[in-house]
């Protein structure tokens, strides 16, 4: 067996107990951690391919990302000014033109940023499926392989065009059926269920305002049915309260209920406005939130209620969403907006602090995504996926705290960035892909989305 062994670092595990040790130890062996602990590493141990002295450096879990939509890299910096649904009518028409080659370079490089800047775990959230565009979910699955990242592929869908009163242009939907069967048949070919699986898929239609009654309901039934998750956009402006008062008789979360999507095996994106009464549903039936408090203020949609959500015991992850919303694609803003933004709401006294924060990142996006047994901390026995961050260069060697240097910081290098034991990042660069290449072909396909859109 293989070991790595990282000695002299602080490190946060995010254990149940919050332990952390100021002058620590970690072991991998294989693709699991085996020791965790206060001092150096136990002596003694057999095939140590690897000694990391670990002196100014952090190590914690990787960082999970539980929301994105990574064909989105091909429009960053459009509709700056907009709020959610003139955004989505202002950009839906460039996106109804993607193509496989066109999802495979925005997903190499969304994974890529996110990567180099300690995300181990990532998902994506695809629901745009132009007729004849190839093998969308493929190139993205085919992105996260070959980067060697641990994803979770969400196949999302709209049904709901607007000549049936929903917001999507109508050439931008598939029908129900299928919608419904490439979800089924993504299932069937990727899904991998096992403890140290590497892709894991998802069902999930887009939003209440782009998918219909029905394929909300069969959706719910088909996940059931395969045993996977079920991920959704929810509660995300107010424009979408009205819409569900409007079109159901009642707001998102009891629309949700009545169509089966509330429970253990669900998490859904952004749940901005909720209710007292919604807040109790999603904690009484453990439904996950996914919070992405960047896009929520680029899109003036609001402040999730964040505090009201832990304190109920609702399971809550950090989300980048879509770099069309959040330019900066990195979930390191996450953890610090999580924080300095939640300030600003009318919780100062339960306000999140910097540990909560690291929490949220890693093991709370760990539960949305239903893995908080074989990632999210580090404990003897759970998968290898950890972060060492440089903590001793000018933008952190000042910050007493190492935890409060990672949140509040500036972005901090990644010294190393172990996924199933592997090393991803090494000295701040990926060392599974070029980033120059990744830059230079995403730019490519977005000027070649950019002058289709323009010609249709
Ligand atoms: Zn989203």
């Amino acid at each position: 067996m293989n070991r790595i062994v990282i000695e002299n670092c602080a490190v946060a595990t995010v254990d149940a107990h919050g332990t952390e040790h100021a002058d620590g130890h970690v072991v991998v062996a294989g693709n699991r951690l085996e020791s965790v602990g206060a001092g150096p590493a136990p002596a003694g141990l057999d095939g140590v391919v690897r000694r990391i002295d670990g002196t100014g450096h952090l190590a914690t879990p990787g960082l999970v990302n539980t929301h994105h939509h990574f064909y989105q890299w091909l429009t960053r910096g459009l509709a700056q000014d907009l709020g959610l649904f003139d955004w989505l009518v202002a950009l839906y028409p460039t996106w109804a033109r993607i193509d496989e080659p066109m999802v495979y370079e925005a997903a190499r490089a969304s994974l890529a940023m996110m990567v180099r800047g300690g995300v181990t775990c990532a998902m994506d959230h695809h629901y745009v499926f132009p007729r004849g565009a190839g093998d969308l979910l493929g190139a993205e699955i085919r992105a996260a392989r070959e980067l060697g990242v641990r994803f979770t592929a969400a196949r999302g869908s709209m049904d709901l065009g607007e000549s049936s009163g929903g917001l999507p242009p109508d050439f931008a939907v598939e029908t129900i059926e299928e919608a419904l069967r490439a979800t089924e048949e993504a299932v069937d070919t990727h899904h991998d269920p096992s403890f140290d699986s590497m892709l894991r898929i998802a069902v999930a239609p887009c939003s209440p305002f782009s998918v219909s009654t029905e394929l909300l309901r069969e959706a719910a039934l088909l996940a059931r049915r395969k045993g996977v998750r079920l991920h959704t956009h929810g509660s995300e402006t107010v424009e979408e309260e009205k819409f569900c008062h409007e079109k159901f008789g009642m707001g998102p979360t009891d629309y949700f209920e009545s169509t089966g999507w509330l429970g253990e095996d669900v998490w859904m994106a952004h749940c901005v406005h909720m209710t007292d009464d919604d807040i109790a549903a999603f904690a009484r039936t453990g439904t996950g939130v996914a919070h992405c408090p960047s896009s929520n203020a680029r899109l003036a949609a609001g402040l999730a209620r964040v505090p009201d959500l832990l304190a109920a015991g609702v399971p809550v992850g950090l989300g980048v969403d879509g770099t069309a919303s959040n330019e900066s694609g990195e979930l390191h803003t996450e953890l610090r907006n999580a924080l300095l933004v939640g300030r600003l709401g009318p919780h100062r006294e339960a306000a999140l602090n910097v540990r909560q924060a690291l929490r949220l990142g890693t093991y709370g996006g760990a539960r949305v995504l239903g893995r908080q047994d074989e990632i999210g901390s580090l404990e003897p026995g759970k998968l290898a996926d950890l972060v060492l961050w440089k903590l001793d260069g000018l933008g952190h060697s000042t910050i007493a705290d190492p935890v409060a240097a990672l949140v509040l910081g500036p972005p901090a290098p990644v010294t190393l960035s172990l996924v199933n034991g592997r090393p991803v990042v090494e000295g701040g660069r990926l060392v599974t892909a070029d980033e120059d290449d990744i830059a230079r072909r995403a730019r490519d396909e977005a000027r070649r989305l950019a002058r289709i859109a323009a010609d249709t």
